[in-house]
């Protein structure tokens, strides 16, 4: 059974107030991106990795593999405007024979090997999408426009989902076929019918979104 992933980092991350684009804010001395393409690359559960990056940071994004002796990055591909847009242009260069296809978001570097192995496991019951997420632990309210309280949403059953998600090829492919849009793979899978199921995540796949949440990461390293 042949796994691909596609890491996606194609975003610019404007929250994190830096020039470069977000893969390439430094995360120690490396650029972010190195941390999350080296665990994929270096998983024993991955044969070969699709690399989204931002558009016109696709030569500095190679250079970045081949220093890190990455050897099983199959494609480097420019984003689209939007996530759904850049795992389209992921899936485009996934090979035919690829079984299962794994989406991770660059932004979330800490990607602990054993959540690779959690969200592959249930595809063979069936499923046509596994995500790892986390309970929601604190209290989840909608907030209008000018800060006031809309209303309190129940917390029963809220999940906070994290990538990889791990889908079989031919799921996500007809997926991404058309222009839908979600925040995450699955949210296409759903649109779809397909059904997808949860495993546990891990607090250490925060994604980065602030300068705080880099911080954090780093600390974690
Ligand atoms: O924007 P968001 O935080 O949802 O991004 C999640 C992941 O999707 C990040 O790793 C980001 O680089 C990627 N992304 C992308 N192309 C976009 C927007 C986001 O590859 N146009």
């Amino acid at each position: 059974m042949s796994v691909w992933a596609i890491l996606v980092a194609a975003g610019r991350g404007e929250r994190l107030g830096t020039d470069q684009p977000k893969a390439f804010a430094k995360l120690g001395e490396l650029p972010l991106l190195a941390e999350p393409l080296r665990r994929l690359d270096e998983s024993e559960w991955i044969d070969a990795v699709v690399l989204v990056a931002p558009p016109g940071w696709e030569e500095p994004a190679i250079l970045l593999a081949e220093e890190l002796g990455c050897s099983k990055v199959r494609a480097c591909v420019p984003g689209g405007a939007t996530r759904a847009d850049s795992v389209r242009a992921g899936m485009a260069e996934v090979g035919e024979e690829a079984a299962v296809v794994l989406v991770h978001d660059a932004a979330r570097p800490l990607l602990p090997d054993d959540v690779v192995e959690r969200v592959l496991a249930p595809l063979s019951e069936g499923w046509d999408g596994v995500v790892p997420g986390l309970p929601v632990s604190d209290t989840v309210k909608r907030v209008g426009s000018g800060g006031a309280v809309v209303e309190t949403v129940a917390r029963d059953g809220l999940w906070a989902v994290q990538t990889p998600q791990a889908f079989p090829a031919g799921v996500l492919r007809r997926a991404v076929a058309g222009s839908g849009e979600a925040t995450d793979c699955a949210g296409l899978v759903e649109a779809q019918g397909g059904r997808v199921t949860v495993v546990r995540g891990d607090a250490r796949l925060l994604k980065v979104t602030t300068a705080d949440d880099l911080a954090r990461v780093a600390s974690w390293l």
